[in-house]
């Protein structure tokens, strides 16, 4: 099965998400995809599904895609759908994630809260699309922990009392927006 993106972090989460499952999980780079796929949608679920149905295409392999993002309650759900681009093609994880913090602590320095929300799709030759899902609230915090990618460090995650960063891979696992997305499909 093909999962269509090109970040690592992802493509880690999923293969633990996944470890229960006979399925050997390969990114677009493994098969020689090396173009970005469109997100032409305006919803994670439009977009985690036509990145699905692009990869089966392009493979003819089943295709696992998500669309994710990081909403900041205060902000009315910024940057959503473009947390992965708002600040610019050249900026890194470091740099939207501390990006992110200052706009809160201007524009909304009284309500810090904020969601994860995934859609993830499964595309298989021959059949149509499944798509589902997910979400987990948290707040946000002067950055703590390594672990985790993007936005992790700076998400107090309500569940579990501790930053993505500083909880345990399979503790995010437990509780992760792409985790009860995922939970949702017949893989
Ligand atoms: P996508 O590749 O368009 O789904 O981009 C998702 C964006 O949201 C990226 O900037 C990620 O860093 C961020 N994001 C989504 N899920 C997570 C997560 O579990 N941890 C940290 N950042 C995330």
């Amino acid at each position: 099965m093909v999962v269509a993106t090109h970040n690592r972090g992802k493509l880690a989460e999923f293969q633990r998400l996944l470890a229960g499952v006979p399925v050997e999980l390969l990114t677009l780079d493994d098969v020689g995809v090396a173009a970005e796929l469109p997100e032409p949608g305006t919803t994670y679920e439009e977009n985690a599904r036509a990145k699905a149905e692009a990869a089966r295409d392009l493979t003819g392999l089943p295709a696992l895609a998500d669309d994710s993002g990081i909403e900041a309650i205060g902000l009315g759900g910024w940057p959503g759908p473009h947390s992965a681009r708002w600040l610019g093609e050249g900026a890194g994880d470091r740099d939207r994630l501390l990006g992110l913090l200052d706009e809160v602590a201007r524009r909304s320095p009284d309500d810090r809260r904020a969601r994860y929300v995934a859609a993830v799709a499964l595309a298989r030759p021959g059949a149509d699309t499944e798509v589902a899902a997910g979400e987990c609230s948290g707040v946000l915090v002067t950055p703590r922990g390594q672990g985790g990618f993007g936005y992790d460090p700076a998400f107090l995650s309500d569940d579990l009392g501790v930053t993505f960063g500083e909880a345990p891979a399979e503790a995010k696992d437990g509780v992760s927006h792409r985790a009860r997305a995922l939970r949702k499909l017949r893989i």
